[in-house]
């Protein structure tokens, strides 16, 4: 962010707009030093009054933040530019998910499979032998459920038939037949069954 630049631009905005300093700082409610130091790139307008600002001078956020007026066409590139970032950013996001849910998986057969193991091994009481078993059959069950509620909502299930990606319902995907991630489901656009396999781009 060019400060020098934004400052200038407010100057020009301001002056535009026919107000002087001391009347752009009284309609804000603040004093005229402050106004002076946005214009001579010492300081950034504060979150909180930005947007009234940018109505008094008749700009938007976007300008004052690039020092300039942006075209409608900037506007709708920088706007796909940003948007293109979010689509990434979440792509990314949901290949750590499935990657935590992996691990998540692991954990639970863990916790499933070790506490049966010493219950059958390891001398000790009755009681603790069930408690170890249901203890550990019950955090492994819960474990499983995280794992699936991920699988669930991180990226799209796609249908083989007419390529539609879609996130189904938690119980759609419990109830499916599956092998790893692909799940054999009911497609809402087509209305057909098929083996829907596990993506994190949207079509
Ligand atoms: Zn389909």
């Amino acid at each position: 962010m060019n400060l020098a630049k934004i400052g200038k631009f407010i100057a020009e905005q301001r002056k535009l707009a026919k107000l002087t300093q001391a009347q752009l700082a009284e309609k804000l409610n603040i004093t005229d030093r402050a106004v002076s130091k946005w214009e001579t790139g010492r300081a950034l307008p504060d979150s909180s009054i930005m947007l009234e600002l940018c109505a008094i001078l008749n700009i938007t956020v976007n300008d004052l933040l690039n020092g300039e007026v942006t075209s409608v066409e900037d506007y709708k590139k920088e706007m796909e530019k940003n948007l293109l970032a979010m689509v990434e950013q979440k792509q990314q996001h949901d290949k750590q998910l499935l990657a935590l849910e992996w691990v998540i998986g692991i954990l639970s057969v863990l916790v499933m499979l070790v506490p049966c193991f010493l219950a059958a091994y390891l001398q000790m009481e009755n009681w603790l032998r069930i408690l170890l078993i249901v203890g550990g059959f019950v955090f492994g069950l819960v474990g499983f459920m995280c794992a699936l509620l991920i699988e669930q909502t991180a990226g799209y299930y796609k249908c083989a038939k007419c390529g539609n990606t879609h996130v189904p319902t938690y119980n759609a995907v419990l109830l499916a037949m599956h092998y790893g991630r692909t799940r054999y489901m009911k497609c809402p656009k087509c209305g057909k069954w098929s083996w829907q396999k596990k993506v994190v781009e949207k079509d």
